[in-house]
């Protein structure tokens, strides 16, 4: 082995009316989604963020600026893949993945096992690889008042 490297990522999205609520890659049913440019999915953004940062591939603003209208709507599954060929271009294999969620509602440990395969698929890993975990805010500042979701991602990666 090469070289072994760290990365973190966070990110957070305003949680409002009348968007569809993407996260982990799958759309989980709930009266409320993120607001963003994209699909606003703050978990696999962090997790790009993660990715990106262990390889010192700066961050996911620099690579999909969100004034950039290709990105309008975006599904982040595909910013997640172009993440990947950036990473295989410099030969970096990923080890694996921790993340977690910090938001009030809804329960989301019914869809991790969904999410787990989804992003496990695309990093081209096992889903045993990707942990994903949930954690309310115990009703305190934005994420307990249900106006933002937050999200923390590390990955390593190795050559
Ligand atoms: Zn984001």
């Amino acid at each position: 082995m090469k070289a072994i490297r760290i990365g973190q990522g966070v990110d957070v999205h305003q949680l409002v009316d009348g968007r569809d609520f993407w996260l982990g890659g799958i759309l989980v049913p709930h009266a409320k989604g993120a607001l963003g440019h994209s699909d606003a999915d703050v978990l696999l953004h962090a997790i790009c963020d993660a990715l990106l940062g262990a390889a010192g591939l700066q961050d996911i603003g620099y690579h999909f600026p969100d004034t950039d209208q290709n990105w309008k709507g975006a599904d982040s599954k595909e910013l997640l893949k172009k993440v990947v060929q950036l990473l295989k271009k410099q030969d970096w294999q990923i080890g694996n993945v921790d993340a977690s969620l910090l938001l009030e509602k809804p329960k989301i440990a019914p869809y991790i096992p969904q999410m787990r395969q989804t992003i496990a698929g695309i990093l081209g890993i096992s889903p045993n690889a990707v942990s994903i975990k949930a954690s309310t805010n115990e009703k305190m500042g934005y994420v307990g008042r249900q106006e933002g979701v937050l999200a923390f991602a590390v990955a390593l990666l190795f050559q």
